[in-house]
C-alpha cells in the first residue's frame, strides 16, 4: 500500500506553452532593478525607481509633445541617393534599406505639425534607431524645410536631437547639412521666430556642433550624453582622466553649456511656458 495515491492521470505536458514572459520585463541600467515593461511605458519610459530616462523613438516623442498625441507629418518623402556609392562592411544602400524597413521611415527624422498646449508648433524629431540617428543630406534638408516653414508661417520650431553625429557614409555631403541647417536657423533668428532645442540621449558629433546648440533655449533630458567627441578620444588627446559625469546633461548645465535639464514628465509644459513668454 502506498502512502500517496495519484488521483488524476499523469501531468499533461502535451501542447504548446501558452504563457510567455519574454520581453515583458526590462532591466534598468541605472538602478539594476527589473522593471515591468508596462510600468515603464506608463511612466513615459522613465524608470519608476531611479528616474533614469530610457531612449524613446521619434513617434513616441511626438506623441508626448503634441496635444492628445495628434499631429500631421510633413516632408516624409525624401530619401538618400547614396551620393558616394559608399561601402564599408556592407553597402550603404543596403544599410538604408534595412533601417527603412525596421523603422518605417525614409530617414532618421520626422517633421510634424500640431498643437502644443494649444499653440501651433513644428517639431522635428530625430530617430536614433535609424543608423544611429546620423545626419545626412536628407536629415539636413528635412530640418531645413521645418525651419523654413516655421519662418514662413511664423510659428515656433522645436528640434528634438538624438544622434551620433554626421552620417559618415555620405562624407562631406553630411557635413554640409550642419551649415545648411544653421543658416536656416539664423534666418529664423533674424525674423525673431523662437527655436527651442531639446537634447536627448545621445546628442553628439556634428549635431551638437550645429543646430542642437543653436536654440534660443537649449534644454536637455536628465542624464543624456551630450558632447562632440567621445570621452575616450578626449582622454587620449589631453592625457587626463575626465571628471565624473562628464558630458552628461547635469554637468553641462553646471558649466553653462545648456540652459536647463528638464524631466520628461515636465518637458511639454516647460516648452509651453517658455513659448508663452518668448512669443
Ligand atoms: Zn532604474
Amino acid at each position: 500500500m502506498s502512502w500517496f495515491k495519484r488521483e488524476s492521470q499523469e501531468l499533461d505536458t502535451s501542447g504548446e506553452k501558452k504563457v510567455k514572459t519574454e520581453g515583458l520585463w526590462v532591466k534598468c541600467e541605472g538602478c539594476r532593478q527589473i522593471i515591468w515593461k508596462k510600468d515603464l511605458e506608463e511612466n513615459q519610459n522613465v524608470c519608476p525607481k531611479c528616474d533614469r530616462h530610457f531612449r524613446i523613438d521619434a513617434r513616441a516623442r511626438l506623441a508626448l509633445l503634441f496635444d492628445d498625441g495628434q499631429y500631421t507629418i510633413e516632408d516624409a518623402n525624401l530619401s538618400s541617393t547614396d551620393p558616394l556609392n559608399f561601402t564599408d562592411l556592407k553597402p550603404y544602400s543596403s544599410r538604408l534599406k534595412q533601417a527603412q524597413s525596421s523603422t518605417h521611415l525614409k530617414d532618421a527624422i520626422i517633421n510634424a505639425r500640431g498643437k502644443l498646449n494649444g499653440r501651433e508648433v513644428i517639431v522635428s524629431a530625430m530617430e536614433y534607431s535609424f543608423i544611429g540617428g546620423s545626419m545626412g543630406a536628407v536629415v539636413g534638408e528635412t530640418i531645413t524645410r521645418a525651419a523654413e516653414k516655421a519662418l514662413k508661417d511664423r510659428i515656433p520650431l522645436i528640434i528634438v536631437a538624438a544622434s551620433g553625429g554626421a552620417r559618415m557614409m555620405e562624407g562631406t555631403v553630411s557635413l554640409m547639412a550642419m551649415a545648411k541647417i544653421s543658416a536656416a536657423l539664423a534666418r529664423l533668428d533674424d525674423a525673431k521666430v523662437p527655436y527651442i532645442s531639446v537634447l536627448t540621449d545621445p546628442t553628439t558629433g556634428g549635431v551638437t556642433a550645429s543646430f542642437a546648440m543653436l536654440g534660443d533655449l537649449n534644454i536637455a533630458e536628465p542624464g543624456a550624453l551630450i558632447g562632440f567627441a567621445g570621452p575616450r578620444v578626449i582622454e587620449q588627446t589631453i592625457r587626463q582622466k575626465l571628471p565624473e559625469g562628464f558630458q552628461r546633461s547635469e554637468f553641462l548645465l553646471q558649466h553653462g553649456m545648456i540652459d536647463a535639464v528638464v524631466h520628461r514628465r515636465e518637458l511639454k509644459n516647460y516648452i509651453g511656458r517658455a513659448l508663452q513668454w518668448m512669443t
